[in-house]
């Protein structure tokens, strides 16, 4: 049977994004940035889990390969040491079957903002009264829930979304902001990703939602809508900030319909300038930023025409 090496590093936020990015280099299907979320007899305090200690995963193939990726990891870990403070990788050897499975163990229910509870589905667990409930399965995808990006624009959406709005969610990943946009009453959301595999996650927890008639989830990115007419009246795009500056030479902001919202993440606070600076020049106006440890959120509106 085939067998995967699970490298994790455990890190703190700030670390985390550059982990993440090394990781991303070898990992197989992406990575997997978890921190524990709140244990269940903890539910009932209204508080999100600080965002310190961040554990990086990624998964590859234990074939002739691995051992000079090891060997390319640990240097290019040595190399980041100098900025932030790395651990040792920890390698374990999985085997096919439970590859898949393995994220499921690091992965709890977590209560965000006021209403909003994500359930793991394979987690049988009450509901508290009046809660939105958002029942996942990320498989490997990214949107657990548990990372403090998608627990920003979680935040943002319970805030803002209202009934009818026309929403995008750009790098849809599980599908969790889109299932959650639409569970707190948009009337259409259409996720995109890049990443096949996150395609067919999402599609899986969309059909499970309940929500279903009103998500659309396609493989593709920026160039899906902006060559369109398409407006919507909110965007939510959690990918690193890097891309979020591309994209805003992409006329990312052209997306957004005169006075729409839009609710960047993924960002680390130090970013948060050359972010806010690609999105004027895309016609977007910075009006709120919000924070979790290092990680920010963005809040943007489209400068309505005078
Ligand atoms: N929205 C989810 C997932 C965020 S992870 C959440 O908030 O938790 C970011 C996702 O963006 C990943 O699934 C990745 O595959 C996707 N992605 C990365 N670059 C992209 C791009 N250029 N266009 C569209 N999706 C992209």
């Amino acid at each position: 049977m085939a067998q995967w090496i699970e490298i994790s590093l455990t890190v703190d936020g700030e670390a985390a994004e550059a982990a993440a990015e090394l990781l991303n280099r070898f990992g197989y299907q992406g990575v997997a940035v978890e921190h524990d979320g709140i244990p269940p007899d903890k539910l009932d305090e209204d508080q999100i889990p600080p965002a310190e200690r961040l554990i990086v995963r990624a998964y590859l193939p234990n074939d002739a390969n691995v051992e000079a990726a090891k060997a390319e990891l640990e240097q290019g870990l040595r190399y980041l040491n100098m900025m932030y403070p790395m651990p040792e990788p920890v390698y374990k050897l999985v085997d096919e079957q439970d590859w898949a499975e393995a994220w499921k163990v690091h992965y709890h229910p977590v209560r965000i903002g006021k209403r909003l509870f994500i359930r793991p589905r394979w987690i049988d667990i009450e509901i508290p009264e009046g809660a939105v409930e958002i029942s996942l399965d990320p498989g490997m995808a990214f949107g657990t829930g548990t990372h403090p990006t998608t627990q920003l624009c979680l935040e943002a959406l319970e805030e803002y979304v209202q009934p009818g709005l026309k929403i995008l969610d750009l790098g849809t990943g599980s599908a969790i902001l889109a299932i959650a946009a639409a569970k707190l009453g948009a009337s259409y959301v259409l996720g995109l990703d890049i990443d096949p595999v996150a395609v067919t996650v999402a599609l899986d927890n969309v059909r499970e939602s309940g929500v279903d008639d009103r998500i659309v989830i396609q493989e593709g990115s920026l160039e899906n809508v902006v060559t369109s007419a398409r407006r919507f009246d909110m965007i939510v795009v959690n990918i690193l900030a890097r891309i979020i500056i591309q994209m805003c030479d992409e006329h990312l902001g052209d997306t957004v319909r005169p006075g729409g919202t839009a609710i960047f993440s993924g960002i680390i606070a130090e970013q948060g300038d050359d972010v806010e600076a690609a999105l004027r020049k895309t016609g977007l106006e910075p009006y709120r930023r919000r924070q979790q440890g290092d990680w920010l959120v963005i809040e943007a509106r489209r400068v309505q025409p005078e």
